[in-house]
């Protein structure tokens, strides 16, 4: 497959869609991003890669970070994780508080915030150091040792993150949270702050193509079972209340970061990621939406 072509050709077609959309205006740091930006960056299993367009430049990953997160957390506690989280699709919007009230304090999903909430709870649980054990993970995936926090986004995130304040608080009275909630929300807000490029994230997420294989490595950090698991996680929650637009137009398991990131993968196939800051109503990147969906169309690689 001619997957320069395809990418070039969608670079060109599909710049005139980047006008649409607006920025994440939450916090200061996301709104001041130029909204022109646009790479993509697509890695196949057998080690080719190809790019176009901003694919090198760092930007904030923010929800991406929890697909990451599952990574970790799944082959540390394994399937008992499934008690404190559920697999459903929300058809809520990511910081969706409802539904937690008649479900006991246990999120729908894990990609909803209140499911990332209890992820961290679980690692900070886990690990002396957990922001540090995080990055490396992030770091080694990517095989990228600069990856970091951006402290600014993060404090930023602390700084106006009331809604995040009355998830956790909202699930800590049901007894599913375990730390200080301080902790929690600290390393929640340091893992949506990463800063990584279309290269990383494509790179990185190759983990969830290529059945648990890392990167640049020989290792399977991730049981097929587990990667099934994740994969099909991201097939119907990576959306928030708009996985169902996205499984209809594109047809891969993917996951969107309001950063104007999403990453999707075409199981032991590829993976790509693709970043344009400005965002529809639900937080999901216009032109991401539209270059993933011209992807699967032009090759022929959607799963369905
Ligand atoms: N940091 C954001 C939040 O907690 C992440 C949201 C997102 O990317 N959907 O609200």
């Amino acid at each position: 497959m001619n997957y320069q072509q395809i990418l070039d050709e969608i670079y060109k077609e599909a710049k005139v869609f980047k006008g649409q959309g607006e920025l994440a205006s939450y916090i200061p740091e996301l709104a001041r991003v130029d909204p022109l930006k646009y790479g993509i960056h697509l890695a196949t299993i057998e080690g080719a890669e190809f790019a176009v367009g901003d694919s090198q430049e760092p930007f904030s990953i923010q929800s991406i970070s929890k697909v990451l997160s599952l990574a970790l957390v799944l082959p540390l506690i394994g399937e008992m994780l499934w008690e404190r989280v559920g697999v459903e699709p929300s058809g809520n919007p990511f910081n969706s508080i409802v539904q937690l009230e008649y479900e006991n304090g246990i999120p729908r999903n894990p990609f909803l915030n209140a499911g990332a909430l209890v992820m961290a709870d679980i690692l900070i649980s886990r690990f002396d150091d957990p922001k540090r054990e995080f990055l490396q993970f992030v770091r080694r995936l990517a095989g990228n040792e600069t990856i970091q926090y951006d402290e600014e986004v993060a404090a930023s995130e602390k700084a106006t993150g009331y809604v995040n304040a009355s998830l956790i608080n909202m699930m800590k009275s049901y007894g599913n949270i375990n730390n200080e909630i301080d902790s929690v929300l600290d390393f929640y807000y340091h893992q949506c702050s990463i800063a990584m490029s279309c290269q990383d994230l494509a790179r990185a997420f190759l983990v969830f193509a290529d059945e648990g294989c890392i990167y640049g490595e020989d290792t399977r950090i991730l049981k097929k079972a587990q990667v099934k698991r994740i994969n099909a996680l991201m097939q119907t929650c990576g959306f928030y209340d708009e996985a169902g637009e996205f499984s209809f137009r594109v047809g891969l398991p993917g996951k969107s970061g309001v950063g104007g990131g999403i990453v999707a993968v075409h199981p032991k196939c590829y993976s790509v990621a693709v970043w344009s800051p400005k965002l529809n109503k639900k937080g999901n990147s216009v032109l991401g939406m539209k270059t993933l969906e011209l992807l699967t169309t032009k090759s022929g690689t959607s799963i369905f």
